[in-house]
């Protein structure tokens, strides 16, 4: 692999990585994008590739030659639970008991703890999937009996556009959520993440307390089409 094929990638990266503060991690939102300039990305430095497709994502990652970790960052469809679970170590989109469940029989069968965030869904208009902040409280304690999957977080969308300002209501619902659910006492319940904030949004995605974000664009470039 030629690492220096691609110079902007690598240095949107550097640029990136040098801005955050310690403690934030960057996932690379990789849909529409090429092994090689993924490959380049984790050359950079970054750990942690998200994708929102996991037909695309299983097409992609035997072409990238670089170490990370994959997250899901788009809705997992339970027909695809089986073709996700060699690909993903995080499902980021955990957003209904009932996907909840039949993840957790087949981890068990795998035998592995699989890290999972809830999405919350903040506002109908940037995502039809997620949960309401008011209700993930109920979600969370309806899953406490899954042994298979250990809750690690939140995650939430907010607008992919416009005034950066206009999303911090919305992380700072999924703040406070995230803040309610450790009070809860429960065995596969281990709070730590809060995935918020995108390329136009991240620095108030980190002021409102995010520990990942998902940036795509200020890495990669803008996408071919709008996705
Ligand atoms: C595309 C995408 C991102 C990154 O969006 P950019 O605006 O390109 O940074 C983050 N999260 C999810 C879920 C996405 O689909």
């Amino acid at each position: 692999m030629n690492e220096t094929a691609h110079p902007e990638i690598i240095e949107s990266v550097h640029r990136l990585l040098d801005t955050i503060p310690e403690g934030v991690t960057v996932v690379a939102a990789a849909k529409t994008r090429t092994p090689a300039e993924v490959d380049a990305a984790i050359a950079a430095g970054i750990t942690i590739i998200g994708h929102n497709y996991v037909q695309e994502a299983e097409q992609m990652k035997p072409h990238v030659k670089g170490e990370a970790r994959w997250h899901l960052i788009g809705h997992l469809q339970r027909n695809k639970i089986n073709k996700a679970l060699p690909i993903f170590d995080m499902i980021e989109t955990l957003d209904t008991l009932k996907l909840a469940e039949a993840l957790d029989l087949r981890c068990e069968r795998e035998g592995i703890v699989l890290p999972v965030l809830i999405e919350i869904n903040s506002g109908e208009e940037f995502s039809k999937t997620g949960v309401h902040p008011d209700a993930v409280d109920e979600l969370v304690g309806s899953l406490a009996h899954l042994a298979h999957i250990r809750i690690e977080g939140l995650m939430t969308m907010g607008p992919f556009t416009g005034d950066p300002e206009d999303a911090r209501p919305y992380f700072r619902e999924t703040r406070e959520a995230f803040k309610r659910l450790k009070s809860l006492d429960q065995p596969n319940l281990q709070l730590k993440t809060l995935s918020m904030g995108m390329s136009n949004s991240y620095r108030v995605a980190i002021d409102e307390g995010a520990t990942l974000i998902r940036i795509g664009t200020a890495l990669f470039g803008p996408r071919p089409c709008a996705v």
